[in-house]
């Protein structure tokens, strides 16, 4: 299990395991993040506390909603609006440094 945190702390991530690769997604939304994917199935991650620390952010379909601390505004993870839908995104960069680096980090372009 590894850990993950916004950088005031109020949003923390336990995650069953460390990321083999992360995603530097070029798309309109996460190159402005500046965010690198993790992705697991919502099973693998709990996000504490489970609501009310983040923002969502949500543009186009509205398919995902993007959640960033409420406090320090790091984005933090993703999370399809369909509940059924079996993946989220974890930003990578809110786990530790050491974990970041031994992740091969994919580039892909975006739709937009
Ligand atoms: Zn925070």
């Amino acid at each position: 299990m590894i850990k993950a945190s916004c950088h005031c702390g109020a949003v923390q991530m336990e995650i069953e395991t460390a990321p083999d690769t992360v995603n530097d997604c070029a798309c309109s939304i996460c190159r402005r993040k500046g965010a690198l994917w993790a992705y697991y199935s919502p099973k693998q991650v709990r996000v504490l506390p489970p609501s009310g620390a983040t923002s969502i952010y949500m543009w186009g379909d509205k398919m995902i909603e993007f959640h960033s601390c409420k406090i320090c505004a790091c984005s933090t993870h993703w999370t399809a609006a369909d509940k059924t839908f079996d993946r989220m995104g974890v930003n990578a960069r809110m786990m530790d440094p050491e974990v970041l680096a031994a992740a091969r980090v994919l580039k892909t372009s975006g739709p937009d």
